[in-house]
């Protein structure tokens, strides 16, 4: 009866959440030593132009190996990042690190003309993350046009301050990314006057093209509406050729996903780069 099944669900519930808690204790104290430890990398996914099949950019995607455990998924590890005030020194580090490969590329004769960068609403709230992009930039003789960070519908609606931090970013020429988009509550309407140069159509979307007549007409009137809003739109997860087809028919701009690579971690990519050589030239068509 339902009493009883209740008393089963709470039961499972406490204990769930006892692991989970437990789980999330052993990683904070792991995940402190692991920048020490040189174990945290980035993998770098390409974003191709959709209409010149061309490297526009890449993003950034931490990885964490695990002395024991192995790999780690973002999923696991970001959020307890975010409730421990790690992702701080974390995020740091992944802009520090984003700035020195892009110079280092640039040295090879490599031309990356940008990289996205996730940032949290954590290190969105703090006063000086602008100033941090600006050093680490500065520090590589870079343009701030060889950033873009990532920021979702959540960090958005923290409030004034966090839009007031995303304008004061974007004033230095950093571009902003709205990640995610169609995960959260807002409207496209919601968009207008929002400092954010770019929109990443969430992936959950691609795929519903695969599923009929609904999909296709969701997703032809979030570009639609993207472009009226002069957005740049980025569809990410584009995993097939059919896709990538009706993608490009309804004007989408940037391409990221399975279907052209997976991330691929620091050697793995500038392998990528290399092989793909056409991609070398800057496209200023997107
Ligand atoms: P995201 O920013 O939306 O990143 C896209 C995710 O989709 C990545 O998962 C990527 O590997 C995956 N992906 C890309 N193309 C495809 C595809 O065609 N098919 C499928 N099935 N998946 C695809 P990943 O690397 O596991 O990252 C998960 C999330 O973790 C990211 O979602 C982002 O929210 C967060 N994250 C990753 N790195 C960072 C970071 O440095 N800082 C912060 N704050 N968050 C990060
Ligand atoms: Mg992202
Ligand atoms: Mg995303
Ligand atoms: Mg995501």
């Amino acid at each position: 009866d339902a009493k009883h099944h209740g008393k089963n669900t709470y039961r499972f519930f406490c204990r769930s959440t006892a692991l989970a808690s437990l789980r999330n204790l052993e990683i904070k104290d792991d995940l402190h030593k692991a920048i020490d430890h040189n174990e945290l990398q980035l993998a770098y996914q390409p974003q191709i132009c959709a209409r010149s099949g061309r490297l526009v950019g890449c993003e950034a995607l931490l990885r964490w190996h695990h002395p024991d455990k192995g790999w780690i998924p973002p999923d696991v590890f970001i959020p307890v990042a975010e409730q421990s005030g790690l992702i701080l020194p974390l995020g740091r580090w992944v802009i520090l690190e984003v700035c020195q490969q892009i110079k280092a590329w640039q040295d090879q004769g490599k031309i990356v003309p940008r990289v996205s960068v996730n940032v949290s609403f954590v290190q969105l709230l703090r006063e000086d993350m602008p100033r941090l992009l600006q050093d680490c930039l500065t520090q590589q003789h870079l343009p701030p046009s060889s950033l873009t960070i990532e920021v979702t519908e959540s960090s958005i609606m923290q409030g004034e301050v966090a839009i007031a931090r995303l304008r004061k970013i974007r004033d230095t020429g950093v571009r902003i990314a709205l990640d995610d988009f169609g995960t959260g509550y807002s409207s496209l309407s919601a968009l207008k006057g929002l400092p954010i140069d770019e929109l990443k159509i969430d992936k959950s979307f691609v795929t519903d093209l695969n599923q009929g007549s609904d999909g296709k007409a969701i997703m032809s009137a979030v570009i639609a509406m993207a472009k009226q809003l002069n957005l740049a739109v980025v569809a990410e997860g584009v995993e097939n050729e059919f896709e990538l087809a009706y993608l490009q028919q309804k004007g989408v701009d940037i391409i990221q996903g399975y279907y052209f690579s997976k991330p691929l971690l620091k050697a793995a990519f500038t392998a990528y780069l290399s092989q793909h050589s056409e991609f070398r030239l800057l496209a200023t068509d997107c």
